[in-house]
């Protein structure tokens, strides 16, 4: 349940807070495909313009996000990367120092190591495996802590308690992007996070039809996101955010299903042969498998695979695949598989790679929410080949 509300969250995901409409209402919301609104004679209230992020498609899916994960205000934004790029704006000021995790999205991290250093912030790494090199890695003008969990693509989870306590008792930010779990998994704000930021794009919209990300957190730093959307042009679309709401409709009931195929796959694979290594939270050989049973409400749909025979059995692999696609991206209804080395992680050498747990031969399978037999049955043919 979601403790603000006395509702729970599936019933949430359809609704946001219910309440009974007028008469006549649709009981499907409008697409406001417009740019502007009327406003009256005189009025010196907010302009409503899309841009600024308030047109209704836009406030709606932003409170019932806000919603599921037990924040005070919530903003959409154009993709997962411009809510990742404001939320940092939003609290880092020139002469600031951020400490991230080194183990998170490439996008992300071309963003950290290409982009903030034109504003005069700072950034270094730090193995989110050792608590303890947050602390040590702390500096003077450390502003705010950056994590990514679950850990793309080898499904690590960071335990962020203990950074949570070290960010309040040095007056500092945590932002965290919890994309791989959505809020039904996993909510950050519950475990001391400040920002929590998603890729809409994934599990939120869930049909790999949208791009869009969003940023949940106080009234404070939600409205200081807001400002920043307003003049660096981040707004999401009218029709694209009334997709999302469509998709956040099944959100908790797809999570369900994600989670079972993701267990039943994970389990499958562990035994195969041709499989040397399966990487899911939920099985009890995953380093992490504790701490996510304590603070994970599923494990999700997302498994990494590593192939015994490399290279040159991956490629194979994926071309002998008929249901799964070969495809970047995840969290959709349908099965994608990919390999980091060529995606997500391209743009680091092949010893960074394996520095993150990320081999050459490593594949990322997003399981859909097709039947678990029919997936298997495809990875099973593909994998023997
Ligand atoms: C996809 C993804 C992003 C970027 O989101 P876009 O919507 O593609 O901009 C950021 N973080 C994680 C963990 C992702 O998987």
């Amino acid at each position: 349940m979601s403790p603000r509300t006395g509702f729970g969250r599936s019933t949430i995901a359809v609704h946001g807070l219910p309440r009974r409409p007028p008469d006549w209402s649709p009981v499907a919301p409008p697409i406001y495909q417009s740019s502007t609104f009327t406003n009256p004679v005189g009025s010196d209230e907010d302009v409503r313009y899309t841009r600024y992020g308030n047109n209704p498609n836009q406030l709606d899916i932003a409170r019932k996000y806000a919603l599921l994960e037990g924040a005070e205000d919530a903003v959409f934004l154009a993709s997962g990367m411009g809510a990742t790029a404001l939320a940092h704006l939003a609290v880092l000021r020139p002469g600031d120092h951020l400490l991230a995790s080194a183990w998170i999205y490439g996008g992300t991290r071309a963003l950290l190591d290409d982009e903030l250093g034109r504003f005069g912030i700072e950034v270094t790494y730090v193995d989110p495996t050792q608590a303890r090199h947050w602390r040590t890695s702390l500096r003077k003008n450390t502003r705010a802590l950056f994590i990514e969990t679950p850990i793309n693509p080898t499904i690590r989870i960071a335990d962020l308690d203990p950074v949570a306590a070290l960010v309040d008792e040095h007056g500092l930010a945590l932002l965290v992007d919890a994309t791989f779990a959505s809020p039904i998994n996993f909510r950050p704000l519950e475990h001391g996070a400040d920002i929590v930021i998603t890729s809409a794009t994934k599990y939120l919209n869930g049909h790999s039809d949208v791009i869009g990300g969003a940023v949940a957190g106080s009234e404070s730093l939600i409205g200081e996101v807001v400002r920043l959307l307003r003049v660096w042009g981040q707004s999401i679309d009218p029709h694209a955010a009334w997709l999302i709401d469509r998709g956040m409709r099944t959100l908790a009931v797809r999570m369900e299903r994600h989670n079972a195929n993701g267990l039943a796959i994970a389990q499958w694979a562990e035994e195969h042969a041709a499989v040397a290594r399966v990487h899911y939270p939920g099985l009890a050989s995953h380093p992490d498998h504790e701490l996510a049973a304590r603070v994970l409400d599923g494990y999700g749909g997302m498994v990494g695979l590593e192939l015994t025979g490399g290279v040159a059995a991956v490629e194979g692999f994926l071309a002998r695949l008929q249901l799964i696609r070969h495809a970047p991206s995840l969290a959709g209804v349908e099965s994608l598989i990919s390999e980091p080395r060529l995606t997500s992680h391209a743009k680091q050498t092949t010893e960074e790679r394996a520095a993150i747990g990320i081999p050459d031969g490593f594949v990322r399978l997003s399981c859909g929410i097709e039947d678990a037999d029919d997936i298997i049955a495809d990875l099973d043919q593909a994998l023997n080949g």
